[in-house]
């Protein structure tokens, strides 16, 4: 299993946020039925935006980054794309990269190998586009 570790820490309990802002962030099966399982309804944290399910963007930034700490408010079980940043797919490409926007980018750990992580973003992919079909079958309220 892939796993990136990278400290987002600011000190005093806020974070970076960065990444957060404008978020692009796309939604899988089980990011979705994860979230949802804490409570929220679909269109409270999600939009459909360029083909997926991505998060949801309120006064500029992820609907789940505390505007005080700028942390997030669903850490521990914040969408998958979240967990692997600054990890990031070029699908055109089938290749990984490490995005530069990360100001932390070079302190970033990625445990695993490269060819673990294209598979496990070939697969991130799957899930996002079957979370985008199940949208359009059943739409926000009955996903
Ligand atoms: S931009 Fe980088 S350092 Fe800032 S919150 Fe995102 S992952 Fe952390």
């Amino acid at each position: 299993m892939i796993e990136v570790r990278i400290d987002c820490s600011v000190g005093r309990g806020r974070f970076c946020g960065q990444c957060c802002m404008a978020t692009e962030m796309v939604l899988t099966v089980e990011d979705v039925e994860r979230i949802a399982s804490l409570g929220y309804r679909l269109e409270e944290f999600a939009e459909v935006r360029r083909g997926f399910l991505r998060l949801r963007n309120m006064d500029g930034r992820c609907v789940f980054l505390d505007p005080e700490t700028r942390g997030c408010r669903i850490y521990e079980h914040r969408p998958l794309g979240c967990r692997l940043y600054p990890l990031i797919y070029d699908v055109e490409e089938d290749t990984v990269a490490m995005d530069g926007f990360c100001p932390r980018v070079e302190e970033a750990a990625v445990l695993g190998s490269r060819e673990e992580a294209i598979r496990l973003f070939r697969r991130f992919y799957a899930l996002a586009v079957e979370a985008y079909r199940r949208y359009l079958s059943h739409g926000m309220r009955n996903f």
